[in-house]
């Protein structure tokens, strides 16, 4: 058992060549800074693809729709498909070493490798999360922010990768930067043409009229593997959900808003651009309890 778990990946697709023949699908290295090369695409340009995955009581959860967009982000960057059973099994392997916590993550990263090489690089990493308590039960501030796309453009431009949890976030750290800057707490991407799109690390839900409606995910944004678990917690409760284009003036008109993100869960919104917005705590709750609880 350790605070910090490493598992590299020998053969992280079995599209390219294994790293070495005769090893094993997957090993686990220390210390941790001494795993990646410097010539490695996904450090010199970001470029690669990675999921955050929660682990609660050593159980990661919705890790088949985690694995599945990792593949879709993959082949959106035209990376070798990742060998999903050996994902898999080293996530497993990562989660059963890691020391007992209540809540924790594993990340997998996969990039395009050492630059020369054709064999993409592949690690899966282990610890504990942070505590998460104040966003859930107190809220966070939002402000909006222009992130200077139409709503349309992945299918007009989809070599912009959106819509793909690709390693480039230099751009969602700045926007997160900057609503530190004005005062909140994260930050709510709009498309140039006015359309509510995602958090930086999140997916909108909003409750209006008694339904829970979110951005429809085919305008630039991640396709959230929480997000359709609060669908299913609301389907089971008899709540009405729907994917819709949703307008900042949209927000004005809900009754609860959230960001929803694997690790942080669901985060109720306490106010947008300053204006207060109303939370409704007990359902933040019931969703939280439901997240928490996940078998898978
Ligand atoms: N949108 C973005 C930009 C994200 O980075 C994330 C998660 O990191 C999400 C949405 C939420 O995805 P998930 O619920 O699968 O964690």
């Amino acid at each position: 058992m350790t605070e910090t778990v490493l598992a590299v990946l020998n053969q992280p697709s079995r599209d390219a060549a294994p790293h070495d023949p005769a090893a094993d699908a997957f090993t686990f290295e220390a210390p941790l800074d001494h795993q990646v090369q410097v010539q490695d695409l996904g450090i010199t340009r970001g470029d690669g693809v990675f999921e955050t995955i929660t682990v609660v009581d050593g159980r990661p959860q919705a890790l088949e729709a985690h694995l599945a967009r990792f593949g879709r982000s993959a082949a959106k960057l035209d990376l070798p498909a990742p060998d999903t059973d050996a994902w898999r099994r080293a996530i497993e392997a990562a989660c059963a070493e890691l020391d007992p916590v209540r809540e924790a993550f594993v990340k997998t990263v996969l990039t395009r490798g050492v630059e020369g090489t054709d064999r993409p690089t592949g690690w899966v990493y282990a610890a504990a999360s942070g505590d998460s308590t104040a966003a859930r039960t107190e809220g966070i501030a939002v402000v909006t922010l222009d992130r200077g796309y139409r709503h349309d453009v992945e299918r007009t431009s989809p070599w912009l990768l959106q819509g793909a949890k690709t390693l480039s976030y230099g751009v969602n750290m700045a926007a997160l930067r900057e609503a530190a800057r004005r005062g909140a707490d994260d930050a709510l991407f709009l498309s140039t043409d006015g359309y509510v799109l995602e958090g930086t690390r999140a997916n909108l839900v909003m409750s209006v009229g008694g339904r829970l409606v979110t951005p429809r995910t085919d305008i630039g944004i991640l396709d959230g593997t929480t997000q359709a678990d609060v669908f299913r917690f609301a389907e089971a409760e008899g709540i009405e959900t729907a994917y819709e284009l949703i307008t900042r003036e949209d927000l004005r008109a809900a009754d609860a808003l959230w960001l929803v993100s694997s690790v942080r869960q669901a985060a109720p919104i306490r106010s947008v651009d300053g204006e207060p917005q109303a939370m409704d705590l007990a359902l933040t709750e019931q969703i939280n309890d439901f997240l928490l609880a996940r078998e898978s």
